[in-house]
Order: structure tokens, then C-alpha cells, then sequence
């Protein structure tokens, strides 16, 4: 057997789908979730066993997984570190856990290289051509990598404002890229649209089944390196919400597999201020968000103003008995700082995200004390606009050296 696949389903409707061939959204117009023999999986592989494998990456759980080995694509995807913030932990004077998961170390420096890498390698095994997206940068970047690798063209479209280091990656790693004037949903639209006549395909979040499966390792990862017992909270920076959702799947799975006891953590979803359509909806109620108007954050990876999965994220908050919260963008600039500063660590503004929504919710009493946390840092620091530095030293001036004093 080449992998545990049985079938695809709708995420809202149940409606069943063949496996091996191409899909892209369910008839009534929801994710396809991707289903598994997981009874066959637990005959045949153990955490023991799993133990042994010596890949250390996110193939190591390739059973869970729906690429027939002679279609992965590589391009060294590393099991990312945690690493704890004891110092800013200390000052906030909480007693529990806090950890960020750094995923700045994945190829392409973020995490979209999770999804990517399966939604390309879906793409070699069921033999498509072209790949087109609507990106806020990172997802641009590692499909434009994966794509390369695996010799398929790839059309990326981004909003004009997105960061230029990102941009130039884009058509740095081979993608035709393309600026348009608009929003990432606008973006969205023009790879909808031009479905028919340019025949490429269409792999917007969560458009597609494989990205989610992609994401869902950072919970099997994430579970492997708690030795099997999952944290108190999970604190996400959401836009589309994949991994958010993919988590949530993977903890599942091994629930079903037996392989973590039903203890499972809150999920919280992070959003900005200046675009909190999951937030609003979530507070309000509701499952279904409506379209966030002039969405403005300078974390751009949750510059989302609609998630086609709004529904999947808010599910997973509620049976999780998580919640979902916003901070500001003062205060996400403000973490980024304080964390560095403090623990020498560069999160992106989306990571410090997450830092200002965990200090707001022990200031708030949504999290308790001893709780072990945590943070999902997705991308490297090094891919955002930093501030300026404005120290200068003329070499032949007079230098009063006591002014470097501690
Ligand atoms: C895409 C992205 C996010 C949001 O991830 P989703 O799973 O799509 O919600 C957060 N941060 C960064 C850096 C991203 O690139």
C-alpha cells in the first residue's frame, strides 16, 4: 500500500469524494477534508516504531500523510524547535510554561512551507502542470520553492503593499509574480477567475484539500516533542486558519489512533485589531464570518479579510473550549521588542502577535497560572521591515568613550 488514503469528504456536508484525482473545493463550495484507514494505521505502526524512524522532518509521519513516496518533494523540511521565553516569562511573574515553536526554520523561513510542500507534491502525483495563488507573501514564496523543485510553473499574485523582501523572493525562486492593487481575497479573485482560460490551479488556503495535511504536522509534530501529552494552550496567529485547523485534525487522528489521551489544548485564535473577521463572528456566535472591511495590520499573515474555513476555525476554538482574542498592532510591535530584547529572540509580527495575546489573556484571567503555553512563531523575523537604526559614529571625531558606559 502506498498510503492510508480512503477518500476526501466536505468538511460541512460529509459528502463523500474519490481519492487520486484532482479536487478543488466540495460541490457545496467548503473544504475537502482528506479521510485515512486510521484502523489499518494502528495495525500497522506503533510510537515505538515511530520512534526508530530516523527522518527528522514532517515525512517521519508520512503514514498520516497522502503522498505516495516516489512524489515527495523535498527541500529539507527540519522538525522546528522549541524554545522557551524564561526571561520574558519571569518578568510577567507567570508560573506556568511558555514556549514558542519557531517555524522561521522551515524552508522558505515560514511555515507555509508545510502546506506548500504537500499541495505541490499532490500536484506531481496527480500530474498538474500549473499552480496559481493569492498570497500575502510567505505562501508565495514556498509554493513558488516547492513548485521549482518539482519542475511545475507557478503564478503568484500579491497585494502591491506586501513587504518588497518578500515579493522579490517570490520571483527570486522562479514564480511568475505578479502585484495587483487590492487585498488577498481581490488577489483570490483573479485566480478564480482566470481558472478556465490560463487551465492553472488553484491553490488558495484551504481551495484545495492538501495544504491542511501539510499544516496538520505541526500538531503531530508538536505532540511527538510533548511526548505524547499536548500543552494546556495553543496560541495561533489566524488568517485562513490551516494550521489552526490542521492541528486541530492531527489531534484528532491520534486520538482515534489511541496515541494521546482526550486531553487536548485550547485553541486560541489570534487575530490583528485591523482585520478580526474569526474574532467578530466567534464573539458574536456565530460560525460563519462575514468580510472584514479595510483590513490594515502590519502582521500581513492575518491580513485575511474572509476565510473560506471561518467555520472549521471557530469549531475547533469551541470544542477545543478555547477562545479567540485581538491585540493591536502597537502592541504587537511592542512584543516583538520586548521579546527580543528579553530572550534574544526575533519573532515576526505575527508570532509577536501571539506574545501580546497571551500576556492580554493571563492579564485577563482566560488562561490560569500554571498552564503550559504555546506560541506559534511562523516565520522568521528576518522577513519584515525592522526598525531603523539612527546611531551613527563619525571615525574621526572626538569620541567620549564614557558615554558606552553600562
Ligand atoms: C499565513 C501566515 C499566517 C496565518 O496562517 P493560517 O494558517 O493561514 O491562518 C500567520 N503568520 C504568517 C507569518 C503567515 O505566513
Amino acid at each position: 500500500m502506498k498510503n492510508y488514503v480512503t477518500h476526501l469528504e466536505c468538511s460541512l456536508t460529509g459528502e463523500k469524494k474519490q481519492k487520486n484525482i484532482v479536487h478543488g473545493l466540495s460541490d457545496a463550495g467548503k473544504p475537502l477534508i482528506v479521510r485515512y484507514d486510521l484502523e489499518q494505521i494502528k495495525k500497522d505502526i506503533t510510537k515505538e516504531q515511530l520512534k526508530k524512524n530516523d527522518i527528522s522532518g514532517f515525512w517521519r509521519y508520512s503514514f498520516l500523510l497522502p503522498v505516495d513516496q516516489e512524489n515527495r518533494i523535498s527541500l529539507g523540511e527540519v522538525k522546528t524547535p522549541l524554545i522557551s521565553l524564561d526571561n520574558s516569562k519571569n518578568e510577567l511573574d507567570f508560573k506556568g510554561e511558555l514556549i514558542v515553536k519557531d517555524e522561521g526554520l522551515l524552508p522558505t523561513a515560514s511555515f507555509k512551507a508545510r502546506g506548500l510542500c504537500l499541495a505541490v507534491s499532490m500536484a506531481k502525483q496527480l500530474d498538474l502542470k500549473h499552480l496559481a495563488i493569492p498570497t500575502n507573501g510567505n505562501a508565495g514564496a514556498a509554493l513558488a520553492a516547492y513548485a521549482s523543485k518539482a519542475k511545475i510553473k507557478s503564478t503568484v499574485f500579491c497585494p502591491d503593499d506586501t513587504p518588497e523582501i518578500n515579493i522579490r523572493e517570490i520571483q527570486s525562486l522562479g514564480a511568475e509574480t505578479y502585484m495587483v492593487n487590492g487585498l488577498i481575497n481581490e488577489c483570490g479573485k483573479l485566480v478564480l477567475e482566470g481558472k478556465q482560460e490560463a487551465k492553472w490551479f488553484d491553490v488558495s488556503t484551504l481551495k484545495e484539500p492538501y495544504r491542511i495535511e501539510g499544516k496538520k504536522t505541526m500538531g503531530l509534530e508538536l505532540a511527538e516533542q510533548f511526548n505524547w501529552q499536548l500543552p494546556d494552550v495553543i496560541f495561533y496567529p489566524t488568517g485562513g486558519g490551516t494550521g489552526l485547523i490542521g492541528m486541530w485534525k492531527a489531534f484528532e487522528e491520534l486520538l482515534e489512533l489511541g496515541w494521546i489521551e482526550n486531553k487536548l489544548p485550547k485553541m486560541v485564535a489570534v487575530q490583528a485589531e485591523g482585520c478580526a473577521p474569526i474574532y467578530k463572528a466567534w464573539k458574536e456566535g456565530n460560525e460563519f464570518a462575514d468580510l472584514w472591511d479595510g483590513a490594515k495590520t502590519v502582521a500581513a499573515g492575518i491580513r485575511v479579510p474572509i476565510a473560506v474555513g471561518d467555520f472549521l476555525i471557530i469549531r475547533a476554538i469551541n470544542k477545543s473550549n478555547g477562545f479567540s482574542i485581538t491585540v493591536s498592532d502597537e502592541e504587537i510591535l511592542n512584543s516583538r521588542e520586548k521579546v527580543s530584547f528579553k530572550d534574544g529572540m526575533l519573532l515576526c509580527p505575527e508570532g509577536a502577535a501571539t506574545f501580546a495575546a497571551f500576556k492580554k489573556s493571563l492579564n485577563e484571567g482566560l488562561i490560569k497560572q500554571n498552564d503550559k503555553v504555546v506560541l506559534f512563531n511562523c516565520a522568521s523575523g528576518l522577513k519584515y521591515p525592522l526598525p531603523e537604526v539612527s546611531n551613527f559614529l563619525d571615525k574621526n571625531s572626538k569620541i567620549n568613550y564614557s558615554n558606552f558606559k553600562l
